[in-house]
């Protein structure tokens, strides 16, 4: 295709963009009020796929995570719970003509993170409102406006009438933020591509690595007791709290380590979090158990398995110390995230592309990110399949009061609709 008329269809998309954004707004502002915490994805996705195959004539499918199918894989991570009622979510848009780009996959995950407490919010977690260009509400950085801005990208390239010369996907999956098994369930049943696209919240940055993560359970014992008689009981809140300051040790000491390259200027890059913890139900009673549950960071290149010996063996360590766990040991399992650290290979040409995306939409060069936290990248590395994360901007994401900037989330959907151009080929 001759310069002139590129820069006329990347013109049209543009306009196109700017034609649907409030529509746009509307379309994040509906999924954003849908409560699509572990558990209750079912209705969002229901609402995704329709709108997919209803609004935008792409060939939808959608099936529930079968844990036993993707055992194999490494960066599968075990759960408790039940997958039933819990689809994922594709809608493909095949290309009819001669293949002239490459394959793509938009990806997004529609699960959010609990919005307790919300009395703390300042406005209703699932009813989402605009003040100052900002849309309030849990889940609308993280990452339903990177969703809303996929979708929006691809709608305003049909309006424009384009027709794309490779296949482009749209996947729309759950348990981001606690397995990655929604991922990992679709590229495992045949969805994949020769790239993909993570739409989260980066501030229009691109990820270049990013840390891995595990979770944990810690289930102490103690010996009850009325609490008249607390000197011969065992207060298990007591000793949770010993084995607690044993991680914060624990974190100092990983920290102190040599740093993975990519992650030289942060602080504090390994993360260790008790997240939750549970134990006694009266005042006057010594609690015999204790339960808590913490998440734990890895640099790259790790085996999350030898991190879970190592950190076992660090609590069983402390607990030899104390007169009382010694005999009686800490119960530790590990459940959800089973993630490997990645670094992402930023000479190949799906990051070329996107620096050339984005140069052409902010006239800017395209900043990379070490992220201290995890994505679903790390399910396309593992697939051998391209990828980065690439979205909008936000703030209080997994806090109180989380937003995000809507003139970010217009110049995302800008730049993945002229990353999709490029990447795909036009026909
Ligand atoms: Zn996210």
């Amino acid at each position: 295709m001759k310069q002139f008329q590129v820069q006329d269809v990347q013109q049209n998309i543009q306009e196109a963009i700017e034609e649907l954004w409030e529509e746009e707004v509307e379309f994040l502002k509906e999924i954003g009020r849908h409560k699509s915490t572990l558990g209750n994805e079912n209705n969002l996705q229901r609402y995704i796929k329709k709108y997919l195959q209803g609004e935008m004539d792409l060939l939808t499918d959608s099936f529930s995570v079968d844990p036993k199918k993707i055992s194999r894989y490494e960066n599968f991570s075990p759960v408790e719970w039940s997958y039933s009622n819990r689809p994922v979510v594709v809608g493909q848009w095949r290309t009819d003509g001669p293949k002239i780009g490459k394959s793509l996959i938009l990806q997004g995950h529609i699960d959010v993170v609990s919005a307790e407490p919300e009395h703390l919010w300042s406005y209703e977690p699932y009813n989402p409102i605009v003040i100052d260009n900002k849309l309030y509400g849990r889940g609308i950085a993280d990452m339903k406006a990177g969703v809303a801005a996929m979708i929006f990208a691809v709608k305003a390239i049909q309006k424009s009438g384009i027709k794309l010369g490779a296949d482009l996907q749209i996947q729309t999956v759950i348990e981001e933020e606690c397995t990655g098994n929604g991922a990992l369930a679709l590229l495992d049943r045949g969805y994949v591509a020769e790239g993909a696209l993570i739409t989260e919240p980066t501030s229009l940055t691109a990820v270049k690595s990013q840390i891995g993560v595990i979770w944990m359970r810690v289930n102490v014992s103690g010996m009850g007791a009325h609490v008249e008689r607390a000197q011969s009981a065992q207060n298990a809140i007591n000793k949770a709290c010993y084995l607690i300051e044993a991680l914060e040790k624990y974190k100092k000491h990983i920290n102190e380590q040599e740093k993975h390259d990519d992650f030289k200027f942060h602080d504090h890059p390994l993360n260790v979090n008790v997240g939750t913890i549970k134990g006694g139900d009266w005042p006057s009673n010594v609690p015999s158990e204790c339960s808590f549950e913490v998440r734990i960071g890895l640099y790259p290149g790790t085996d999350p398995s030898k991190v879970q010996a190592e950190v076992k063996n660090w609590l069983f360590e402390a607990a030899k110390q104390d007169s009382w766990l010694r005999d009686n040991l800490p119960e530790v399992t590990f459940f959800g995230y089973h993630a490997t650290g990645v670094e992402l290979n930023t000479k190949n040409s799906l990051f070329k592309t996107l620096e050339s995306a984005h140069q052409s939409i902010t006239k800017k060069d395209l900043q990379y990110t070490a992220f201290t936290g995890t994505t679903d990248c790390r399910i396309f590395e593992e697939f051998g399949i391209p990828s980065t994360c690439y979205g909008p901007a936000g703030e209080n994401i997994h806090g109180i009061d989380e937003y995000v900037n809507l003139d970010t989330v217009k110049t995302a959907t800008q730049t993945i609709a002229a990353f999709i151009l490029d990447w795909c080929g036009v026909r």
